[in-house]
């Protein structure tokens, strides 16, 4: 879930979407949640590149020297790239601290964001792009957006995504129980979705991105959440940027205005919908999703002729005779 500017940069969705009680009767899996964040903070940080030079970046020269002929494209990704150099930054949404929604069966949104942005970037290393870097962010919710704001700058990453797990407002949710505890669900609405906001350095390309993620959700059979344009959401209400890839602008966010890279933020389904709760908990649906992302990556590095936002800059270049890509 996102939620408007106040929210967004003052609590995330911490004190939103969390139960009054809910602290205590997740100690356990939270514990758990953040030994493992532990764990792999100290695992990404030892596979940590200190090289920061690279072809993905000579690239980028390369097209700026193309000067004013080529504005709008100068800074643009979405060319030929170097999976190997290729610096992926792969947030992990909220922090074991603040765990972010609760699901239906009160579960924190922290660990599913943690299990299937592992595995996205597991599957982005094992596609070639060995630069990937998964960000476990520590403390609370308004410092850390800041934090792995500053952790993806300093890496100089070339592509920022935020994995996410979605909700609903607090006015749509009912109570059902579940193992004897008063829990919350919303069975209305599902769905992935994608947002970018106008505020990031390079919107163009993040939005390029976030078309080829929607594209390889929906291609994978998944279906995005309709209702953020509906007035029923009242301030949680977004434009849609496509109808067909769902993909949203959410020009507030913090990880998507002020990372100096194209960034993208994806709700990758929803955990307070309990059929689709179970789903996202499920290893087919992670792999699902992860394979759509590293998908979308690989075309966003290497645009298929002519099928995707990034081919078509592409296509564009090509038309002006200055296009560098493999897709000429
Ligand atoms: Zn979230």
């Amino acid at each position: 879930m996102v939620l408007p500017i106040e929210v967004a940069e003052a609590n995330w969705l911490t004190d939103v979407f969390k139960g009054k009680d809910k602290k205590s009767e997740h100690a356990s899996s939270k514990h758990a949640s953040a030994q493992h964040a532990r764990d792999l903070k100290h695992k990404t940080a030892k596979h940590e590149k200190e090289a920061k030079p690279g072809a993905a970046k000579a690239d980028h020269v390369k097209l700026a020297a193309l000067g004013p002929l080529n504005p709008p494209l100068s800074k643009s990704a979405s060319v030929a790239c170097l999976p190997a150099k290729f610096r992926i930054a792969v947030d992990v949404g909220h922090t074991a601290e603040s765990e972010g929604a609760t699901s239906a069966r009160n579960v924190p949104e922290f660990a599913f964001n943690l299990r299937l942005a592992q595995q996205i970037a597991e599957g982005l290393k094992a596609a070639g792009f060995v630069s990937t870097k998964l960000l476990v962010t520590e403390g609370k919710a308004k410092p850390s957006l800041f934090r792995r704001v500053a952790v993806a700058n300093d890496m100089n990453a070339d592509l920022f995504l935020s994995v996410h797990h979605d909700s609903v407002p607090n006015k749509l949710l009912e109570d059902w129980e579940f193992e004897g505890k008063k829990s919350h669900f919303s069975d209305r609405f599902g769905g992935y979705s994608v947002f970018v906001s106008h505020d990031n350095t390079d919107f163009k390309t993040s939005f390029a991105f976030a078309e080829l993620v929607g594209k390889q959700m929906k291609a994978s059979g998944l279906d995005y959440a309709k209702q953020y344009t509906m007035p029923i959401m009242g301030h949680y209400q977004y434009p849609l940027l496509d109808k067909d890839t769902g993909v949203y602008a959410h020009d507030e966010l913090v990880v998507l205005r002020k990372t100096r890279m194209p960034a993208v933020l994806l709700e990758a389904g929803s955990i307070i919908n309990r059929d689709e709760e179970l789903k996202m908990g499920s290893a087919e649906r992670r792999d699902l999703i992860s394979d759509a992302v590293v998908a979308a990556v690989k075309d966003f590095c290497a645009p298929p002729a002519a099928n995707s936002v990034a081919a078509k800059s592409a296509v564009t270049k090509s038309a002006e005779g200055q296009c560098t890509t493999s897709a000429c």
